[in-house]
């Protein structure tokens, strides 16, 4: 595997979805098609609001948020007092929701957040936990989406942020194929993940060397498996 692919700064291995913006790993477009169409099926319009992100594109949103110029959300969705928070508080904050440039799962290609296109429009998607539960508008999508994945009739995809271990939030719009994820984990060793972050530059960057070794392991080792 090229490793370039584990922090985003290659595009080889996408594929451009048709008759959208966005761009998945090649090797998932199959699978992807028949989770969309089975849904449709079932009466459901299971759309992608994101998908492929790269490097710096998750940097701009990464220092955006160091530096106070994007709203920051507790775990009740309430938005925190920038001008409250240390600069080790403010790390974890954003951690919470948001990845360090180059450890995004959203630049393997293979994670996409979804939601039911027939009971929003894109531009109403906020992905929040509230849209996904009880009555939220992404809800039945999740339900069927809950017996599929426990009937192993999901084509691959399982939500790696499915229950809350401490690292990031629960995300259950975020779906990964588990075929191309689990093979990225398995080369993403913590000696690359310190010296990605030795050898680049972004707000924080002190800090998380610092904590290097937490980061690593509550962040992006620790996720839910099918
Ligand atoms: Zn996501």
């Amino acid at each position: 595997m090229n490793i370039d692919l584990i922090f985003g700064k290659t595009t080889e291995h996408l594929v451009h979805l048709e008759g959208t913006r966005f761009f998945i790993h090649q090797q998932m477009l199959h699978d992807y098609l028949k989770l969309q169409k089975a849904a449709r099926e079932a009466g459901f319009d299971l759309q992608i609001v994101s998908a492929f992100r790269d490097y710096d594109r998750q940097l701009s949103i990464w220092n955006a948020k160091a530096r106070g110029e994007r709203p920051l959300l507790d775990d009740l969705e309430r938005v925190l007092d920038y001008s409250k928070l240390s600069p080790t508080e403010l790390l974890f904050a954003i951690l919470r929701w948001s990845a360090i440039p180059g450890c995004s799962r959203h630049h393997w290609g293979s994670d996409v957040d979804i939601f039911d296109a027939k009971t929003q429009t894109v531009d109403q998607v906020k992905l929040i936990p509230s849209e996904c539960i009880g009555s939220g508008p992404a809800a039945p999508l999740h339900e069927w989406l809950d017996q599929k994945m426990a009937q192993n009739e999901a084509f691959g995809f399982f939500r790696p942020y499915s229950t809350d271990q401490g690292g990031v939030a629960p995300e259950r719009w975020h779906l990964s194929y588990y075929p191309i994820s689990r093979r990225v984990v398995d080369v993403f060793t913590f000696s690359l993940f310190k010296k990605h972050i030795e050898t680049s530059d972004m707000e924080l960057k002190e800090i998380i060397l610092e904590n290097a070794s937490e980061i690593f392991e509550r962040f992006l080792m620790r996720f839910d498996l099918p």
